[in-house]
């Protein structure tokens, strides 16, 4: 019999995600504080659990698909939470991003319980979500791993199982966010150069994608920057989350992120200035107010 897929936080990402469980033929029971998210699942198919207690109760694989770490630990560890529901040999697997401190905090609180933990994190974005090719990263043991691999496999395409150390996914997701958004800022420093020195800036990226600067954000974002086209996307309010998570981490482990440090000042600041919902190519704004340009 197919394991029985708990699912909490059915939002941008974990909508979709959940809809392919079900399309593949997992039972799901799902949870979130939104109630028209719950029904649309249930009308899918999927069975309402109530709480997240309730819902590990139901099941032998619960996910947690939240917005931040505050979120994921009163989901799983808060009163009512998934583990006052579960049973020894339950999978619990978080594919939000979140701190990898928080990470082995939950993957300690159930092993309490012989819980095994994955902590599971994407990338790929919402249309990732919707057509099932996340890559996913993943840190916890490998049998659960390997248990929990065809459900994986339902959502994504590229699935890297990282190590058997909990929070080795969400590291994963932090070096991944630290190279994007680095890389967003120097492909706005190097665009806004350009167009303030009169050059096409076109050309310019065009010229650089054949050679060493060759990048997938100088295609995309370089793209988007010239198109003036800043719809998320990826939010400027979440990026300014994970570089957050990447500076608390870099605390944590002793690794000084000077440029990181930088780039999550610059999302600060684009949010202070109400631009959070704007796509994270929006850096760009930033780098050309300070040189004088307007949009
Ligand atoms: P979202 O805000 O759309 O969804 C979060 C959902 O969690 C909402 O439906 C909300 O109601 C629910 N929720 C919040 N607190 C809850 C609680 N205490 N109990 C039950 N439900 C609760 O966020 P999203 O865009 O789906 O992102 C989810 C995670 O995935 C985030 O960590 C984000 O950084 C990450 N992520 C997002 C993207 C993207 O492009 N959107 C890409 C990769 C990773």
């Amino acid at each position: 019999m197919a394991e029985r897929i708990g699912f909490i936080g059915l939002g941008i990402m974990g909508k979709p995600m959940s809809l392919h469980l079900l399309k593949t033929g997992y039972p799901v029971v799902v949870h979130d504080l939104n109630r028209p998210a719950v029904d649309e699942l249930v009308a899918a198919g999927a069975t309402d659990g109530g709480s997240p207690r309730a819902v590990a109760e139901q099941t032998d694989i619960v996910i947690t698909m939240l917005p931040d770490s505050p979120e994921v630990r009163q989901v799983i560890l808060g009163p009512d939470g998934v583990i006052e529901g579960v049973r020894a040999g339950q999978a619990v697997v978080d594919m939000s991003t979140i701190s990898p401190i928080t990470s082995r905090e939950v993957a300690q609180a159930l092993a309490v319980k012989s819980v095994t933990a994955l902590d599971a994190p994407v990338s790929g974005g919402q249309k990732g979500a919707v057509e099932a090719t996340l890559s996913i990263m993943v840190g916890g043991p490998s049998a659960t791993f390997e248990r929990v691999l065809p459900v994986f496999q339902a959502m994504g395409k590229n699935i890297v199982h990282i190590g058997e150390e909990p929070g080795s996914g969400q590291v994963t997701k932090t070096c991944n966010q630290i190279v994007v958004g680095i890389t967003i800022m120097a492909v706005a420093e190097a665009l806004t150069l350009a167009r303030k020195a009169g050059v096409d800036v076109a050309k310019v990226r065009q010229a650089l994608l054949g050679g060493f600067a060759q990048s997938r954000i100088l295609d995309l974002h370089g793209q988007r920057i010239i198109d003036r086209n800043f719809a998320p996307g990826f939010r400027i309010k979440l990026h300014q989350k994970d570089l957050g998570i990447a500076m608390a981490s870099g605390k944590a482990y002793g690794v000084p992120l000077l440029t990181t440090g930088l780039v999550h000042e610059v999302l600060g600041s684009l949010v202070a200035q109400g631009h959070q919902d704007l796509d994270h190519s929006g850096i760009a704004r930033f780098v050309e107010s300070l040189a004088g340009l307007e949009d």
